[in-house]
């Protein structure tokens, strides 16, 4: 089973907004970055009110995490819209959302617009979500390089995000490791410093503080055009720290079981024993 070993988070205006439209969730083993979009800082109304959503938690019911934490993004997207139609200086606006749920050995993502997710898994630094923005949809139909995208000038349109009627949100639920670790971002961070050099920054840090402020400096330096968001969270394995205790229990409880069928087959059978737990 897994848990969060650690996590860091931290928002930076930037060097050149003067508000911070970003919002962030960081309460383990819920992770979320809202990039909100929008004159008159409706766009920081927009973000904050995902991530009050979003501080609901999982909704109980029946259906898998991924479903369930879809409906709360939906949830977000209808609060939202109802209060960009009731407000006229909140027309329009609109937030992205990228959240990360880490249960027992898999983490859940659902995200929808141009902030991202990556993984820091064995040396390797990868990005898991795509960016719905206009030139990622024309570099993934083979329209435009990813040269191309990045130098483009409509670069930071989005094609999708929350406030819109109709939103359709990637979801998906990717296996988890113990040493894993995940970096959350806006696009503050990833439009100044390019993703290899991310993840560089990222591998050479002591530790999830230290890189954070490292990611936000480096953005920063490079010009702090857009308000940064960076979370920052590592998994480890409870008991034995690594993959082999998770095998190890597996090896265990197949013995007990063996022990237990043993038992059972030489005894005659006693009334269960009721396990009372004290008040
Ligand atoms: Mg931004």
């Amino acid at each position: 089973m897994l848990r969060v070993a650690e996590h860091f988070e931290r928002t930076d205006t930037g060097r050149q907004r003067r508000g911070n439209e970003d919002a962030y969730f960081a309460r383990s083993p819920l992770f979320a970055v809202a990039d909100g979009v929008g004159g008159a800082q409706a766009g920081e109304v927009a973000s904050q009110i995902a991530v009050e959503v979003l501080s609901q938690g999982v909704p109980e019911g029946d259906g898998s995490i991924e479903e369930r934490l879809r409906a709360r993004v939906e949830e977000a997207n209808m609060r939202i819209a109802e209060l960009a139609h009731a407000d006229e200086r909140r027309a329009g606006m609109s937030t992205t959302l990228t959240l990360a749920y880490v249960g027992e050995d898999e983490l859940s993502v659902v995200h929808v617009g141009d902030s991202r997710l990556y993984r820091l898994r064995d040396g390797v630094f990868e990005r898991l979500t795509d960016d719905h923005t206009l030139v990622d949809e024309l570099v993934r139909s083979g329209k435009l390089t990813q040269q191309e995208a990045e130098q483009h000038p409509q670069r930071s349109i989005i094609t999708r995000a929350l406030g819109s009627e109709g939103i359709e949100a990637d979801s998906r639920t990717w296996p988890a490791r113990g040493g894993d670790v995940y970096l959350i971002c806006s696009d503050g961070l990833t439009g100044m410093v390019d993703e290899a050099r991310v993840g560089e920054l990222l591998q050479a840090a002591p530790s999830l503080s230290s890189a954070a402020r490292t990611l936000i400096d480096a953005a920063n330096d490079a010009g702090g055009r857009d308000n940064i968001t960076v979370i920052l969270f590592r998994l480890e394995e409870v008991g034995g720290g690594d993959a082999d205790a998770a095998a190890e229990r597996d090896r265990d409880a197949d013995e007990r079981e063996d022990r237990e069928r043993d038992d059972r087959t030489a005894r005659p059978r006693a009334p269960a024993a009721r396990l009372v737990r004290p008040a």
